[in-house]
């Protein structure tokens, strides 16, 4: 350094000034540091089964240590042959129209994919659709790429499906994409084919392409069936993602893949651009490919957590109840995944900022939930719990929950 010159600093990309992921943000390091002070911290803000005792079927962990030294190379890009003849068949048995072998790709998650999708599509200004309150992720993604997340609202009031009038106000000419969260996190919505019907119709009428993130499509309950959106819509260009990462309790193997199907001819440009990022990333993580095959064909071991009497089923409605008996606060049944996106009636509470909320919630009682806004919901009046721990930890959460909203800011 010569005499005299200033230190040189190293600053973030501007591309980063519109990302947010707060699902991991400054309240969760805020108990991380509480931990490493030497407090214990309820948990409710990770949707990461394994921490809460949800196993992998054996025989899953079984084939990928039978498998591990063959799986020591890289695979091709879009993935091993087995696992993508598998997720094919997946895709076909749930009815997405003109979809082959080379229509599928693996990916570290489903959250390397969305990712790898935002960045070969988007110029500066092109706006995508996102639900509010979303999974951030994809928002984060539009915006890092370029884009602009415009977000239609999910309406509470109609059991968080989208308002189909405000997505179709938020369409402009620079709109490109629809993304639906189906299964929805966090609000555990599932979306029925009359609504899916609507947003194809929209989807239609204004050419645009659609993007299904259907992670949560095996943890379906009260006997509701799921319809991906890409059945229904032949005509259009849709992308559905899914994975192994909550249906089978593996969320740190890494695996989860997407599937282009319908009319790809309109796409075959943008189909390029994928290509060339999936081939840059050379592949995904080779031994968590290689028990899709096992997983999607052998014992679905989460068919009982969901069910009357299983773990995800009871825990769901423990929590709806006793959330919707706490004065102030209001919940929608979810009917999938293992998120609960309640209500807090902030005039009660005096409430103004969540993030202050979720701070003070984490002080005085050490839980750890995440606030609305990190869903990219625009009101301070919502939170998120992610329900996997057992009745009795939920039940412990709910006591303290209740006692503190009893004096909070009153
Ligand atoms: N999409 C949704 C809606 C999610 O909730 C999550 C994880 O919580 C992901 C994608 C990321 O999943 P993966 O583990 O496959 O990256």
């Amino acid at each position: 350094k010569p005499e005299g010159a200033t230190m040189r600093r190293f600053n973030k990309s501007t591309k980063l000034d519109n990302v947010l992921y707060d699902v991991r943000g400054p309240v969760v390091d805020e108990a991380a540091r509480m931990e490493q002070a030497g407090m214990h911290v309820m948990k409710l803000n990770i949707g990461n089964p394994a921490p809460f005792g949800f196993r992998t079927p054996d025989e899953v962990v079984y084939d990928m240590s039978q498998q591990l030294t063959e799986t020591e190379g890289y695979s091709a890009s879009k993935g091993l042959f087995s696992a993508r003849k598998a997720i094919m068949q997946y895709a076909q048995l749930k009815n997405l129209p003109n979809v082959g072998i080379e229509d599928v790709y693996t990916g570290n998650g489903v959250s390397e994919l969305i990712n790898l999708c935002m960045s070969a599509l988007l110029d500066n200004g092109d706006e995508v659709l996102i639900p509010s309150p979303d999974y951030p992720l994809w928002t984060a993604c539009v915006n890092l790429a370029g884009g602009t997340a415009v977000h239609y609202v999910c309406d509470e009031q109609s059991e968080w499906y989208p308002d189909i009038d405000d997505m179709r106000a938020k369409i402009t000419d620079r709109t490109v994409a629809i993304v639906l969260i189906n299964p929805n996190n966090p609000t555990g919505a599932l979306y029925p084919p009359e609504v899916l019907q609507q947003i194809v119709d929209l989807a239609r009428e204004h050419q645009l392409m659609i993007f299904s993130d259907e992670i949560y499509d095996r943890l379906v309950m009260d006997g509701l069936k799921h319809v991906s959106i890409a059945s229904m819509a032949p005509d259009l260009f849709c992308v559905t993602f899914s994975g192994l990462s909550k249906s089978h309790m593996i969320a740190g193997y890494r695996i989860g893949w997407m599937v282009l199907s319908g009319n790809k001819s309109i796409a075959k440009d943008y189909i390029e651009g994928i290509n060339m990022l999936t081939n840059m990333r050379i592949c995904s993580n080779v031994p968590a490919q290689s028990i899709v095959q096992t997983a999607l064909g052998g014992h679905q071991s989460v068919n009982d957590y969901i069910v009357p009497g299983g773990r995800i089923y009871e825990q769901r409605d423990y929590i709806y109840n006793a959330l919707n008996s706490i004065p102030g606060v209001t919940a929608v049944k979810p009917k999938a995944a293992f998120y609960i996106f309640p209500k807090l009636d902030v005039e009660k509470f005096n409430i103004t900022d969540d993030e202050q909320f979720a701070l003070d919630l984490l002080h005085d009682k050490r839980i750890l939930i995440t606030r609305g806004g990190g869903f990219n919901w625009h009101e301070p009046d919502h939170f998120r719990i992610v329900y996997l721990p057992r009745i009795e930890v939920l039940k412990d959460a709910v006591d303290k929950l209740t006692d503190f909203l009893s004096y909070y800011r009153q």
